[in-house]
């Protein structure tokens, strides 16, 4: 099992984001297909904990996503990053914690490569498209 983080396109996430919150389901579905190309919840790694992502009682679903700012040291990133995370890091109350857990671990990894720390600040989003 290895640890996957999308990329993906900042405006295009944003645009399709707010359509989730309008209670699309086509966006909905937009979201979960992020994860179409790759191997199944119960193959990927949490982000956080490295439990796998799987969900026993719906197999087939995607993986709960959380959005992370992409590291950018002059604030113009036009990326964001996909996250997956398993059922139990999904559920951390309340989601400002989860994404401070997140923004944190990212934050380390980007140490880790030795480039210094800045990121763009984002509202909290966590697309959840089970
Ligand atoms: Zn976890």
């Amino acid at each position: 099992m290895a640890l996957t983080l999308l990329s993906i396109d900042r405006a295009a996430f944003m645009r399709i984001h707010k359509r989730v919150e309008h209670g699309e389901l086509e966006a909905a579905l937009a979201v979960a297909k992020l994860w179409a190309d790759y191997p199944p919840a119960a193959e990927l790694e949490c982000f956080l904990c490295s439990k796998p992502c799987g969900n026993a009682d719906y197999p087939l679903a995607p993986p709960f996503s959380i959005v992370l700012p992409e590291y950018d040291p002059r604030f113009t990133a036009s990326k964001l990053i996909a996250a997956p995370l398993c059922l139990s890091c999904a559920a951390i109350k309340p989601p400002a914690l989860r994404f401070a857990r997140c923004l944190s671990l990212l934050k380390k990894m980007a140490k880790a490569r030795g480039k210094p720390v800045a990121f763009h600040q984002i509202k909290h989003h966590q697309p959840h498209p089970t």
